[in-house]
């Protein structure tokens, strides 16, 4: 049996980045990016005002009874007006191109104009409301790295940089599938002994909401013929196989010995983890498998601890994994015992500090207390209690 550590250095070593492709900006939004974006303009690419108002050349103290003004107005669009001459003020719309010359603005609400002539309240200060070509960026910064995922302000970038179309990582495309005699569909009411199907919707939830596109199919029963067709399936239908259920040690868990079958590696199975330890993972020429316990938030926690970082390095994230926070603990909880274990918590932050409240939980057939986590706690294997006030790693749950 491996630790939860062997087992993200298998998934590490044998999940590489998928192939890139090329998306318009429009559909690129959750994306990672398979090349940097590079800006090939200057941010802003012209001098410009930042208000309404008048350019002008501050401290050239043109005495009463002011600048004169400049016919006409420069509006945002507008050619670069021509250079501003001594004691000149030039009419101007935020956005506008500056004259030459310029090195301050002053906002039209602090000026009074008069027959052809305009007066300040105050003297302008050198520098005041306007921006200069390339301040923010200058032409060649990089903007966006590889391996990002792509997000509104990102998107922003990249279109500023003109990146569009642009080259991401190619998506997983995930099939899910529960395994057990006893499951029925959610819209069905569930005969005596016979229970709906949550892992099915949850696992394809999971998936959607990172963006990853998924395809559910009806639940399999725990029948040989049936979980053999489920592993004869090719890569060309999916990257990445989600099972849930019949990988544990009884009699009916038959997803494993068909695995092996079908001509699939097992590369673990049976992880020192609580919940979650019969998880199998095996790979088939490109494709991979990921078995689940079918109990519900042993498939979830699997799903964040294993899946989530194996299709986080598929898509080639900088950072694969559900993210892991440090948070101080509100009561003690007791050891692990011999395996690491993993739960369900509340994190909040309190004036500035993250703390992390331990949910009751009747075990991991509980989905409502893990519906109202937001993390697990881990708690790692052979130690002692972990007593109220201690530090502790908390994953995050991201859905
Ligand atoms: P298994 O891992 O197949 O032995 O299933 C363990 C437990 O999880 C059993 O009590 C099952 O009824 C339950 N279970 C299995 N699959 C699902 C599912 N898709 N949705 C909800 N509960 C399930
Ligand atoms: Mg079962």
């Amino acid at each position: 049996m491996h630790t939860v550590r062997e087992a993200y250095a298998i998934l590490d070593g044998a999940v590489s980045p998928a192939d890139a492709e090329m998306v318009p900006l429009a559909e690129a939004l959750g994306r990672i990016l398979a090349r940097g974006v590079v800006s090939d303009v200057e941010w802003p690419p012209f001098d410009t005002s930042a208000m309404d108002g008048y350019a002008v050349r501050a401290g050239e103290a043109p005495g009463e009874p002011g600048r004169r003004e400049r016919p006409g107005l420069v509006a945002a669009g507008d050619p670069v007006p021509p250079p501003l001459l001594p004691g000149e003020a030039v009419r101007l719309m935020t956005g506008a191109p500056l004259p030459a010359g310029t090195d301050a603005v002053v906002p039209v609400e602090e000026s009074r104009r008069e027959a052809g002539r305009v007066r300040f309240d105050r003297e302008p200060r050198s520098g005041a409301h306007l921006r200069r070509r390339g301040e923010s960026v200058a032409g060649g910064t990089a903007l966006l790295a590889e391996g990002q995922r792509l997000d509104p302000a990102g998107v922003a970038l990249a279109a500023l940089a003109g990146a569009d179309p642009l080259s991401v990582r190619r998506r997983p495309r995930i099939a899910i599938a529960t395994t057990g005699n006893e499951l029925v569909l959610a819209r069905e009411k569930p005969p005596e002994g016979h229970l709906r199907d949550s892992n099915g919707p949850m696992l394809a939830a999971l998936c959607r909401a990172r963006g990853w596109p998924a395809v559910l199919s009806a639940p399999v029963p725990d029948e040989a013929a049936a979980v053999d067709r489920l592993f004869a399936a090719g890569s060309d239908e999916f990257d990445v196989l989600v099972t849930s259920g019949g990988v544990s040690a009884g009699d009916l868990d038959l997803l494993p010995p068909a695995a092996e079958r079908a001509g699939w590696e097992i590369l673990f199975h049976r992880v020192s983890v609580r919940p979650g330890k019969p998880v199998a993972f095996a790979r088939r020429g490109r494709s991979f498998w990921f078995g689940l316990p079918g109990n519900p938030v042993s498939a979830s926690a699997c799903f964040h601890l294993f899946v989530r970082r194996a299709l986080d390095r598929f898509e080639g994230a900088r950072e694969p994994g559900a993210p892991q926070v440090r948070a101080r603990l509100t009561r003690e909880l007791p050891p692990a015992g011999p395996r690491e274990t993993y739960r369900d918590a509340l994190l909040s932050d309190d004036e500035g500090e993250r703390r992390v409240e331990p949910l009751r939980s009747a075990g991991s057939h509980d989905l409502l207390s893990h519906a109202h986590a937001n993390a697990l706690i881990r708690v790692p294997a052979e130690g002692g209690p972990l007593p109220a006030g201690s530090i502790v790693t908390c994953v995050l749950l991201e859905r």
